[in-house]
């Protein structure tokens, strides 16, 4: 059984490994009708019916287990491997849609084996580990709380840009020396350096 001194690293799906966006972009031009505009605003201020679409493509498991791959995420994948952390995937289940349960769990047996460590959740501030990497300040933030000298990757997106936090490395593909020097610092300190009791 794992204990709280191991070196793991955790990684989120969206957005890290997985390009979300692309897919969902993909996806939704293939439904659109020949004289609508393609919806180009920020997702929570989209139309309903597009709201709609969204969740009729997520309802689909076969859509989660074969969403392309972010190269960035895999960047960073790599620099953990090298650095020697055990690598667990965390990410959040979808609120709606328990197919996307299912279809993420396949992603990862396709795409890092059925061996691969995984927990979902709707809060990753519960999940232990000495590096996360993840694109989303809300969660970065909520998991910061409690490992307050704890190293957090993230991988660069449209919603990122302007999230600035001192323990958090954002990688947008040319820092890559960068985050394999944090990491190497983080797999060598002690745990007890960066929980906060
Ligand atoms: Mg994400």
């Amino acid at each position: 059984m794992a204990g709280p001194e191991e070196n793991i690293a955790l990684f989120d799906m969206d957005g890290t490994l997985c390009d979300f966006d692309k897919a969902m972009e993909e996806s939704l031009e293939k439904i659109r009708s020949p004289e609508e505009e393609p919806y180009t605003g920020k997702p929570e201020e989209a139309p309903k019916h597009i709201k709609e679409r969204k969740e009729l493509i997520m309802s689909s498991r076969n859509w989660w287990s074969t969403m392309p791959k972010f190269q960035i995420g895999w960047d960073i994948l790599e620099a953990a491997k090298e650095a020697g952390f055990k690598i667990h995937i965390l990410t959040q289940g979808p609120r709606r849609n328990p197919s996307g349960w299912k279809g993420k769990k396949v992603w990862v047996d396709r795409n890092l084996g059925p061996d691969t460590d995984i927990t979902m959740t709707r809060d990753k501030g519960l999940v232990y580990g000495k590096v996360l990497v993840d694109d989303y300040p809300e969660y970065i933030k909520r998991w910061l709380q409690w490992r307050e000298r704890a190293l957090v990757i993230m991988p660069a997106g449209k919603n990122n840009n302007e999230f600035k936090h001192p323990n958090v490395i954002r990688y947008d593909g040319t820092n890559l020396e960068e985050v394999k020097e944090a990491m190497k610092k983080a797999y060598e300190r002690k745990i007890s350096e960066e929980v906060k009791y």
